[in-house]
This record gives structure tokens, sequence and C-alpha cells, in this order.
């Protein structure tokens, strides 16, 4: 009989109460519908724990049938807050993954800033916005195409965005350069928040203490950069910076020898895997969308369903 080595790996950002949140349009996981979920998980699948697949990894062993894992990407309070506990009542276990500048500096992420831009202002007034920003900065220190030809070539529809947001998004992401990238999101920030970035850092993201509670009790802790750059688009000597300062800021809370690796933005390159692995990295975590199967793929390479692709969002788990 073939072993069994397969596991559903479930992917959550942020996980609140939307409805009486200062930013209900934010894109996360309504509590009302995470609760449902859980009970639909627990009801459904063997809900196994990180160390659990790391055992199966490193010692070739069978999994559970219908195994299934949950995680927790940028290390968000809103995790610590409603998931934590309700994980505690339904007796369940997670991993989360904590992004080391977040709770070493308590500075805003870049991928946060554009979330917040995104939730707090309509589209419509931030796409001219940001044309009008392109204009002022294009030919000073920075060199870029006209509004046109990076409107042409970056608003695409996506599958979860339409393609003025996957514009701004794309723009403040990946396009421009790092620098004029914060420039911009700032002013963004500054012109729709009404709150500084450091307030809202502190409102965002786990305290240290908050991830120490996580892991005494029974919660795996892991890796997610430190600076939640783009992995796989860094110089080599940059990204292996990156990650060493985030195995550094997260030393009390990992086993350096057998960590696991959550890349930002699903984002690697075969530099990116020979440096994770010689540092002691067991397992990788990606975003592409399928069943992960241990007798099969590169185990610093498993795949991640979204927590959309489950009830009571959807039932699209069904076709992968
Ligand atoms: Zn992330």
């Amino acid at each position: 009989m073939e072993n069994n080595r397969k596991v559903r790996i479930v992917m959550y950002h942020y996980t609140r109460d939307l409805v009486h949140s200062r930013y209900p349009n934010i894109k996360g996981m309504d509590f009302p519908l995470f609760k449902e979920q859980l009970e639909f998980f627990k009801k459904n699948y063997n809900v196994i724990s990180m160390e659990e697949l790391l055992a199966a990894a490193n010692e070739n062993l069978d999994l559970p049938e219908n195994a299934l894992a949950l995680t927790f990407d940028d290390g968000y309070i809103d995790n610590y807050t409603f998931a934590f506990p309700l994980l505690q009542e339904l007796k369940l276990t997670a991993s989360f993954y904590i992004t080391g500048k977040t709770f070493a500096k308590h500075e805003l992420l870049d991928v946060n800033k554009i979330h917040y831009i995104l939730a707090s202002t309509d589209i419509k007034r931030i796409v001219p916005d940001l044309k009008k920003k392109l204009d002022f900065y294009r030919g000073r220190e920075y060199d870029y195409p006209t509004n046109e030809e990076l409107w042409q070539t970056y608003a695409v529809d996506g599958k979860y965005d339409k393609k003025d947001v996957v514009f701004v998004k794309k723009l403040l992401q990946t396009v421009l350069p790092e620098d004029l990238r914060n420039i911009i999101s700032s002013e963004l920030f500054s012109d729709y928040l009404g709150v500084t970035e450091e307030q809202l850092a502190y409102e965002l993201y786990m305290t240290e203490n908050q991830v120490r509670v996580l892991k005494n009790n029974g919660m795996f802790i892991g890796l997610h950069g430190y600076d939640h750059y783009w992995l796989g688009n860094l110089e080599k000597e940059h990204m292996e910076k990156d990650l060493e300062a985030a195995l550094e800021i997260m030393d009390e809370f990992i086993d350096r020898d057998n960590w696991v690796m959550n890349y930002p933005y699903g984002s690697y390159n075969q530099d990116v895997l020979d440096f994770v692995v010689k540092k002691g990295a067991k397992l990788g975590l990606t975003t592409e969308v399928r069943v992960a199967d241990l007798n099969k793929d590169n185990k610093l390479l498993l795949p991640r369903f979204d927590c959309n692709d489950f009830p009571p969002k959807s039932e699209n788990y069904k076709n992968f």
C-alpha cells in the first residue's frame, strides 16, 4: 500500500473582526468565518502540527489521513488576539511566521503600508495620486518609463485583484526603485491614514512577548525574512544579510538545525534555497496552490492553499 505523506497546508494573513475594526476593507479573514472554517477543518481533517510535519519529512514517516496544517504569515497581532484563543479552545495547533523587523523595530513593512493605503481610500483616487507622484519624481534621481507605458505593462487583472489595484501593488512592491517605493508609499500613507506608521506598527504586529506566549502554548514559530523582501529578486549578498538578520532576531524561538522557512511573497531562487539549507532549514513554504506531497515535492518548496480556497469562503480546494 502506498504511504500517505500528503498534507494540505493552509495560509492565513489577517484574522480579525472586520466589521467592528477601523479598516473593514482590509483583505482579511473575518472572525465569524474564521471560526466556521476552523470547525470545518476540525470535523473533516486531521490538523497536524509543524513539528509532526518536520518529523515526517526528516524521518521519512507517514502522515495521518487527511492531514492539514495551519500557517499564519507576517506576525499580525490579530492572529494573537483572535486566532490563538480559538485555536486553544478547539485544541488545534498552528505555526506562525514572523518577519524579524516587525518586533525588533516596530516599523511598518511596505507590504502593510500598501494594504492600508488600499483599505483606506478609493482606488479611483489612489491611481491618479500615484501617477502625480510618478511625474514628480521622474527624471530627478530616478528614471522609469512614462505613466502610459507603466499602465500598459502593469495594469493587468489578477487572480484576486482588479487591474488598477494590481497596478498600484506592482509599482509599490517591485517595479520602482526600493527607496522611491518607500518614499511614495509613506507619502500616500500619511495623506490617507491619519495615523503615524509607528502607531500602526504597534497596533498591527505581535510583540516579542506575545510570540513567546504562542510558543509556550505549543504553537510553532518560523522564519519569514527580516524585511519581508522578495528574496528571489535580491542580490545574493543582500538576501543572505536579510536571512542572517532574521535568524539572529528569531534565535530564541527557533531550532537552528531544524527550522521552517516561509518565503515572503513566495519568492525564492536557487541561491535562497542553498542558503536556507546551509543554515539549517528543513522545510520551506511557498504560495503555490495545491496539495503538498512529501513523497514528491521538494521539502523546501511545499505548496499551500489560501484560506479563501476553503469553506465558508469557497469550494476551490476541491479543484486542486
Ligand atoms: Zn508575508
